[in-house]
């Protein structure tokens, strides 16, 4: 099993060797370390040093500053190991302007796009506005574009992307009571472009909502993802598996 977007920034490096060990305990093999911050594209060289965490980088849409060219300059040189760029994307559920982040995420997909990298987005509350930047990305990729990571949007949105060649991923909000409209996404979702993550420290899943989530909870979203679709949790394992091997190709 693999956790694909999980954030050992958020948590202190000695406790990493412990997270490490537990999801391998449980069968999952790789989780992939995602950046959000300029502020952290050293730390992530660091722990895929110290640790051989796979990593991306990217500036989520929450940094309110506007990119420069030399950011630009210093985020390349951090991703000639990556295996994305991400996450970024559009949200405006905190922040109603959105002027500097659709200028972020712009050159971030060019950025992506130059260093044929596939791109890992975080939508809320901007599906038009997204969509819009999507598609112009997606007709200049030659290899599958990317992921819309923590799905959580409409099943047109959904649909929107999946013609555009992306994949979804779901996390442990699958295993919610009130996630009715997040499970008929991941039943709509062809089998071979599932991918499922944790977000930890984030959006822990049902029984464990509440406290600090782990890479290891993944394997409860898997097997809500096997319950939903009625499929087993083996078939569930290999094909995302197999999805995030083919998305992330550097892996
Ligand atoms: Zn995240």
């Amino acid at each position: 099993m693999i956790d694909s977007h999980c954030h050992f920034t958020h948590f202190d490096d000695a406790e990493i060797p412990d997270l490490i060990h537990e999801a391998h305990s449980l069968g999952v093999t790789t989780m992939l370390n995602i950046g959000v911050e300029l502020e952290h594209m050293n730390r992530l060289m660091h722990q895929h040093q110290t640790f051989g965490l796979p990593y991306s980088i990217g500036v989520h849409p929450h940094g309110t500053l506007e990119l420069t060219d030399s950011d630009i300059t210093s985020m390349r040189h951090a991703l000639q190991n990556a295996i994305a760029v991400g996450e970024i994307g559009l949200d405006s559920y905190r922040q109603k302007e959105t002027v500097v982040q659709r200028h972020n995420l712009a050159l971030q997909l060019d950025l992506a796009l130059s260093l044929q990298l596939p791109v890992i987005i975080h939508s809320r509350d901007e599906e038009t506005a997204l969509l819009e930047h999507l598609t112009v990305y997606a007709q200049k990729c030659s290899s599958p574009p990317g992921v819309i990571h923590c799905f959580t949007g409409s099943l047109t949105f959904g649909r929107a992307c999946l013609d555009l060649g992306f994949y979804l991923s779901f996390s442990g909000i699958l295993t919610f009571k009130n996630a009715e409209l997040v499970r008929d996404a991941a039943r709509m979702c062809p089998l071979d472009r599932l991918l499922v993550e944790t977000d930890a420290p984030y959006l822990a899943p049902v029984p464990f909502r509440g406290k600090k989530c782990r890479p290891a909870m993944v394997t409860h979203t898997a097997k809500t993802l096997a319950e939903i679709r009625n499929c087993t949790l083996s078939t569930i394992n290999e094909v995302t598996c197999t999805n995030t091997k083919t998305l992330f190709h550097k892996l």
